[in-house]
């Protein structure tokens, strides 16, 4: 028996047929670049999402850098993101010259904390990137009320919760990614809505953005060869799109899988005193992209290494703050330090979790943690 972080190959052989002919149908049309499936499955996103627009790129980190680039801002101003994230989330910030400021996130949700925000807040802070980590949604009612007070733009990391649910106070439901100003999120194979290579794409209801970032991930055209700003080369490959229009019809039930797996976890763990298993966010349904245990006795790292010995995986998203990394030194201080960001990359640890529900893995797994802890 062979455990797998996720297992992509089972996946597969149940939407062979659908995927097989809609890469073959790519290949016969020699279709491969902006080919009619990119269009066919942004609308049905567009339909999926209930967001006025999709527009696909080359990948999550793309996006994200697109949609900076989108809200013309100038070098030195600031943008306030969590330190403990993916790279990418802050990487492209930096590269466009501007300024991330890396802030807090709470400890049982690891979503960006807002109480903290106003502290981090100068008169040259422009927008903020909240990250829906692991799968579930960041405080976004309280972020766009943020937001608005102080004028900035709401750019939403969503690489790692595509299909998640975010619920308003009022009662509107709206799904993650289309709540601020612009989403982004990536096609990586690994994420929830993964395609056979790279990819990605922006989110937005606000038309003339829409407008702009379709002029900068073409090369900054409208009209072919008349180039009005500076742009980029990012699309999405047609063969990915046909994959991706296979896979968006069964993302619900992924989703649904993987809460199965969670639930599974949850049961079976949540008795360890040792560690704490997942919370819910209030607001937010969880699509579990990760389900990641806090372990509290110090023991994280030995914990993986007895896992491992059985032939369990396991990972650790994050396991270095991103101030700390030598990228991201120019930013800080000498001895900046958020304390939950810090507490986190020693303590969390993530399991196994997709979409093929295998009861005798999961067994094996919680047996073995349970066996550890005791
Ligand atoms: C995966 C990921 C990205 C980047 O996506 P790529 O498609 O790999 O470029 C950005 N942010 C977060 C939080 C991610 O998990």
């Amino acid at each position: 028996m062979k455990i797998q972080m996720v297992d992509l190959k089972g996946q597969y052989l149940k939407i062979k047929e659908d995927v097989d002919a809609g890469i073959q149908e790519c290949i016969d049309n020699t279709a491969f670049i902006n080919g009619p499936a990119v269009k066919e499955f942004q609308q049905d996103f567009e339909k999926y999402l209930a967001v006025k627009h999709v527009i696909p790129c080359a990948n999550g980190t793309d996006a994200l850098q697109i949609a900076m680039m989108a809200l013309d801002l100038q070098p030195g101003d600031e943008i306030i993101c969590p330190a403990f994230t993916y790279v990418a989330t802050a990487e492209v910030i930096g590269l466009l010259g501007l300024k991330p400021v890396m802030v807090d996130v709470n400890e049982d949700t690891f979503d960006i904390d807002l109480e903290g925000l106003e502290k981090y807040l100068t008169p040259n802070t422009k927008a903020i990137v909240p990250v829906h980590l692991y799968g579930q949604s960041a405080n976004m009612e309280k972020i766009l009320e943020f937001a608005k007070k102080h004028n900035l733009f709401v750019i939403e990391d969503n690489a790692q919760a595509i299909g998640s649910d975010y619920t308003f106070s009022d009662g509107t439901v709206k799904k993650t990614g289309t709540i601020g100003h612009i989403g982004c999120t990536s096609f990586f194979p690994s994420k929830n809505l993964g395609c056979y290579g790279d990819g990605g794409a922006l989110m937005t209801n606000d038309d003339d953005l829409a407008s702009k970032i379709r002029m900068i991930a073409n090369h900054g055209q409208e009209k072919k060869y008349y180039h009005k700003v500076l742009g980029c080369n990012s699309r999405l490959d047609t063969i990915q799109a046909a994959i991706l229009k296979v896979k968006l019809k069964h993302l619900d039930e992924y989703s649904a899988a993987r809460n199965r797996m969670a639930d599974y976890y949850d049961e079976n763990l949540s008795g360890i005193a040792e560690i704490q298993t997942p919370k819910r966010a209030e607001n937010s349904t969880h699509v579990f992209h990760q389900y990641t245990l806090r372990v509290k006795n110090g023991k994280r790292d030995e914990l993986q290494k007895y896992l491992a010995e059985k032939n369990i995986p396991s990972m650790i998203y994050y396991p270095l703050p991103l101030y700390k990394q030598e990228a991201f030194l120019q930013y800080v201080e000498e001895d900046f330090s958020l304390p939950v960001t810090e507490q986190l990359c020693t303590e969390v640890i993530s399991l196994p979790v997709h979409t093929e529900f295998d009861q005798e893995v999961l067994d094996v797994i919680v047996t073995e943690i349970k066996n550890y802890f005791n």
